[in-house]
């Protein structure tokens, strides 16, 4: 048996412990009103890899800390080390190089949780952090808009057990593009004909950790089968990376 859930399981119970203890204490390093020094970190340098052709940016190294704060924020729903990882996500997509035209449309898609996620946590994880993502970034960029549109095509084992090459096989040709939801995204944002006309999209996938870069795979592709892939150009933006994965 792996030790990674156990592991994980008792990081989350003994930070819970101590977060009800210390109501004060930073989600990576744990000490007393110690946060901001420690938040610093979570802007550090973007690290760059590829998927295909398609860039992935990540801040953090997911270490022992860094999954503290993803645990934190993830399934204790604690609000600084939200903070921690939306400061990591639009770190990096000011880092960006965009290379469409300054007047280019950027949509933030956030890769969803399962449906068994989602029930436990009463959200879906990154869905809500990309709405503070948007809010973060939106005040110097005013052409970035929110489109939560991917959606699982079928129920995905848990990956936590599972090998490199399972994860892949586990992942492939699993998301898709809802249509219909796109359609009315674009409506609602006013956006339809923008996009129809042939205006530069470039797409921001978003996730809090990549590790075998599995599930952002199949969101590129995704995207690339969709009505959306045609004049798109894709980046994918996460709050970690895992040295294990790539
Ligand atoms: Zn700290």
């Amino acid at each position: 048996m792996s030790l990674a859930p156990v592991k994980r399981f008792l990081h989350s119970a003994s930070r819970g412990i101590a977060s009800l203890v210390f109501p004060d204490l930073c989600p990576c390093c744990l000490r007393e009103g110690q946060w901001e020094s420690c938040l610093a970190l979570w802007q550090s340098e973007a690290s760059l890899r590829f998927i295909g052709k398609v860039p992935v940016i990540s801040t953090v190294a997911y270490d022992d800390r860094a999954m503290s704060v993803v645990l934190a924020a993830k399934e204790r729903g604690e609000r600084r080390a939200k903070e921690f990882l939306t400061l990591a996500i639009s770190t990096g997509i000011t880092r960006l190089d965009f290379k469409g035209p300054k007047d280019s449309l950027r949509v933030i898609i956030p890769i969803p949780s399962s449906k068994g996620a989602i029930r436990r946590r009463g959200e879906d994880f990154i869905h809500s952090l990309a709405k503070e993502v948007l809010r973060t970034v939106a005040i110097s960029d005013h052409h970035v808009v929110l489109l939560p549109i991917l959606r699982w095509k079928r129920a995905i084992r848990d990956q936590s057990e599972l090998t490199m090459r399972e994860r892949i096989e586990n992942l492939a040709d699993s998301l898709a593009v809802d249509e219909r939801r796109l359609e009315k995204g674009l409506h609602s944002l006013d956006i339809t004909s923008a996009v129809r006309s042939g205006r530069d999209l470039e797409i921001l996938l978003i996730d809090d950790v990549i590790t075998s870069g599995s599930t952002m795979a199949a969101a590129i592709s995704a995207i690339s089968h969709s009505s959306l892939g045609v004049r798109s150009s894709i980046t994918g933006i996460t709050a970690c990376y895992s040295a294990r994965g790539l």
